[in-house]
């Protein structure tokens, strides 16, 4: 296992070290973990409650699978989808709605399967590079789960027959330029695959991901 620090950065924002080509997207998680054991945010205390809808929460497809068990079309019914012409997008949270994961107590009841963008969220200043990360990862993880999400759709008998061509030729495109569809844990994943610019779904630019990979390949394993 590729060991991946968190920690502040002189500007006091939350930065990133021990990162390089062979970390996986479960390392990253695992150093957001460590740092907030180290340096515990104020939840219990927060009156804003992040996880009572003020965002919008992409679904992703490794929490999908193993929130269902296996059964992502169970989940299906329960998730925000947003279909329009080239546009399919799946959330957990729909922006003005407390999560339903989230207790009385506060407390996710799904911690340990909850979604990328809830593991990488962090509410104090980051630094590019964690944000270059976390902008990559949540869209990547986002990117499969259209696919997961299409592949319920074909495969559901009440879709009407002139939707499943459609639905098939974007769960192809999307599939093409996937790096986590059919992966079943983030450990199969690496974060160098993660921050590309040549993809609509992207979510970095090219100069973001030429930075980025100019940095993990300084601690070349
Ligand atoms: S992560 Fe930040 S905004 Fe969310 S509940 Fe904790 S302190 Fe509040
Ligand atoms: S899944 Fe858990 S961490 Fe994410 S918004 Fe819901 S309650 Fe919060």
């Amino acid at each position: 296992m590729v060991r991946l620090k968190l920690f502040f950065n002189q500007e006091n924002e939350v930065d990133i070290s021990g990162l390089n080509n062979k970390s996986t997207v479960q390392d990253f998680f695992d150093g957001v973990d460590e740092f907030f054991t180290e340096n515990p945010l104020p939840c219990d205390e927060c009156k804003q409650n992040c996880c009572k809808g003020r965002f919008k929460i992409n679904m992703d497809s490794i929490s999908a699978k193993k929130i269902s068990k296996g059964k992502v079309e169970r989940i299906i019914p329960k998730l925000f989808v947003n279909a329009g012409e080239n546009k399919l997008e799946v959330f957990m949270v729909a922006g003005n709605k407390k999560c339903r994961h989230l207790n009385g107590l506060s407390r996710c009841l799904i911690y340990q399967e909850r979604p990328a963008s809830c593991r990488t969220y962090i509410c104090i200043p980051k630094s590019i590079c964690y944000k270059i990360l976390d902008a990559a990862i949540v869209a990547e993880m986002h990117h499969a789960m259209r696919a997961e999400f299409l592949d319920v759709v074909i495969k559901d008998r009440t879709t009407p027959p002139g939707a499943i061509e459609p639905a098939k030729a974007l769960r192809q495109e999307i599939i093409s330029t996937s790096v986590a569809y059919g992966c079943n844990n983030y450990n199969e994943i690496l974060l160098k695959d993660c921050v590309r610019s040549d993809f609509a779904h992207s979510n970095v630019s090219q100069e973001e991901a030429r930075l980025f990979h100019e940095i993990i390949n300084r601690e070349e394993v």
